[in-house]
């Protein structure tokens, strides 16, 4: 019984790594393996455990729909917005290279550094 749970474990595998990106609705694969949701279930839940797949709720012609995504086994891909870096004064400021503490240019004297900071410790509480 554990051999063949296995090999639809690897065979659900197979499958949610090949929708790639785009990953693979929970039903569909559900339908795919043609066995019972409960079953199913089980496997999904044991890859999950085990790293292989993350679950996501999508939004896709305006309906949530629960799909499967592999994880690479390079490793988990992480995503870092940068929009808020770039809004930091000193990320485009042409005196970045002479600016420092204790120099003529400093952070600790920048009105535009004080400026940033006030305005986001402003929004923030
Ligand atoms: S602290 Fe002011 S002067 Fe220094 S790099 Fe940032 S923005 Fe430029």
């Amino acid at each position: 019984m554990e051999s063949t749970t296995s090999s639809y474990e690897d065979l659900a595998y197979q499958k949610i790594k090949e929708a790639g990106d785009n990953g693979i609705p929970q039903k569909d694969l559900i339908k795919e393996l043609g066995l019972s949701t409960k079953e199913a279930s089980l496997i999904i839940k044991k890859l999950i455990e085990k790293k292989k797949i993350i679950k996501r709720s999508v939004k896709e012609n305006g309906k949530s729909i629960i799909k499967l995504f592999a994880i690479d086994d390079d490793g988990i891909d992480i995503y870092v917005s940068l929009s808020s870096i770039i809004e930091i004064p000193c990320y485009t400021c042409k005196n970045l290279k002479k600016c420092g503490n204790g120099s003529y240019i400093s952070p600790s004297t920048c009105p535009q550094l004080s400026k940033y900071l006030l305005s986001n410790s402003n929004s923030a509480s």
